[in-house]
């Protein structure tokens, strides 16, 4: 197991100014022709396995977060049996069932020098196309050993992704006149969500930072798929109706889901899928001061599109297509962005324009007015209002009276009760007499026809409830002060 662990031993043994066996130092040296391969290996845990030609075999790791770029960050490498040297080229699809099972590909391969060897340490230079420079291997318990890489960094630019990004934001907006110079996709009816792989892990982050990585088990092999590619992504986690449409109150059912079983289970019953439509980070590089155009191209070249991931197409210069289909399909609407835009984190810009074609937006709950008929001694409508700028006043906006299922309007009656106070929040508007008041804590999402002109929607539709969205910061929408 352990390298050259016999002929250590021989040594040991022996004192070579005093004898005159050889030390066998020279026929270990494989003459800077020795090869070697790095597998990634997509078994029950995703790992890359670093093989290295000598003694007539394949020394073998385990390396579960691949061959570390930077000597900052050493890696665990789990010592594991040799192979036999007919592995170098080896491929393919280990069957279920069998030790290893799953996709092994060859992600590198070359030649190597060694410089050091003993039970405990190996020093090699690597010469392969996409890993090259000095690395060490060292024992630390058993079978763990890490990996080090002894060379400055093969990419000195190279750095580690912000864990604090936020997405970029869209401005409610219009059609651009014209078009040419700008890019649309369908506003995807959603959770907005930012991507990190690295090592084949993802982590998804909500548009306030709140780790969702949990909460979608089946997107978890979009990490898989990108293996060692290490990338930040922009995209909408959406959950599609039986028709194919996007439906935030299919979505609703996934997100309030926290024990790990239920999670699992829903992944099953309500699939979400995570539409990609930005590339903010590639292996070690920002790509946020790229032009849009530039960051979509390097998007597509990936081929993210997976079971439970895609990448829809972007239209350049013509929205007159995705308009059509937005329409026929009853979409929310467009968002544009202008081609040449860099990404700006964390920030609302006018260089993205969301275009709707249905009016929806949040509001937030202060309170209720009882049922009637079969709903009474419950919830009948939720009162909603909006801020006339962020923390000011609360300005109420009308009730809303449909959209409520039986069991959400019983989980709404759980999380507003504990919410009642006597007086209103409201500062302005005809609240209804019969009102129960709440603290303005609660955001729900409501679908509406229009604004009249003392500030109501009319036709209103419960859509579900936001916990991405901070109460104090909703509005009415508009370009001065949007959501
Ligand atoms: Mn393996």
């Amino acid at each position: 197991m352990a390298p050259r662990r016999a002929l250590q031993e021989y040594r040991d043994k022996r004192d070579f100014d005093a004898t005159p066996e050889p030390s066998g130092a020279e026929a270990a040296e494989p003459s800077g022709l020795a090869r070697f391969v790095v597998q990634e290996h997509h078994a029950t845990a995703l790992h890359w396995d670093l093989r290295l030609e000598a003694e007539g075999v394949l020394w073998s790791w385990a390396v579960p977060k691949g061959i570390p770029v930077d000597p900052k960050h050493n890696h665990l490498a789990v010592r594991t049996e040799d192979h036999p040297l007919q592995y170098l080229d080896f491929s393919g699809d280990i069957p279920d069932g069998n030790y290893g099972a799953g996709q092994m590909t060859i992600w590198d391969r070359g030649t190597y020098e060694l410089h050091k060897q003993t039970r405990r340490e190996v020093v090699i230079t690597l010469h392969g196309q996409r890993v090259s420079g000095r690395y060490a291997l060292f024992a630390t318990k058993g079978k763990n050993w890490m990996i080090h890489r002894m060379d400055a960094p093969a990419d000195p630019d190279r750095g580690d992704p912000p864990a604090d990004l936020r997405p970029m934001l869209a401005t409610l907006g219009v059609l651009p006149k014209p078009p040419s110079g700008w890019a649309f996709e369908v506003k995807w009816d959603g959770i907005r969500a930012l991507a990190t792989v690295q090592g084949g892990r993802l982590h998804l982050a909500s548009r306030n930072g709140r780790d969702l990585s949990s909460r979608y088990p089946e997107l978890r092999a979009l990490g898989l798929q990108l293996g060692s590619t290490e990338a930040v992504l922009d995209g909408e986690v959406v959950a599609f109706d039986p028709d194919g449409r996007p439906s935030f109150q299919l979505l609703q059912r996934r997100m309030h889901v926290t024990s790990e079983s239920a999670q699992r289970r829903f992944s099953q019953e309500v699939p979400a899928t995570y539409v990609v439509f930005d590339l903010l980070w590639l292996d070690g590089h920002s790509l946020v001061d790229l032009p849009y155009r530039q960051r979509r191209q390097q998007l597509e070249a990936l081929g993210l599109n997976g079971p439970a991931w895609r990448t829809p197409p972007a239209a350049f210069d013509d929205p007159t297509g995705f308009l059509e289909f937005v329409q026929q399909a009853g979409l929310e609407g467009l968002v544009a962005k202008r081609a040449d835009s860099p990404y700006e984190i964390g920030r609302r810009s006018t260089a993205w324009r969301k275009i709707k074609l249905q009016h929806r937006q949040e509001f937030v709950v202060g309170g209720w007015s009882p049922g009637k008929g079969n709903r009474s001694g419950r919830i009948g409508a939720l009162l909603i209002g909006y801020y006339d700028q962020p923390g000011g006043s609360l300005r109420y906006a009308g009730k809303v009276g449909t959209g409520f299922s039986d069991a959400e309007l019983a989980r709404l009656e759980r999380v507003l009760k504990p919410l009642v106070q006597p007086e209103s929040p409201f500062d302005s508007g005809p609240v209804p007499r019969d009102a129960t008041f709440v603290r303005p804590e609660l955001v729900v999402e409501v679908r509406y026809t229009e604004w009249t002109d003392d500030g109501r929607i009319r036709h209103p539709a419960y859509l579900g409830t936001r916990d991405d969205k901070v109460a104090s910061e909703i509005g009415r929408e508009g370009p001065s002060f949007d959501r």
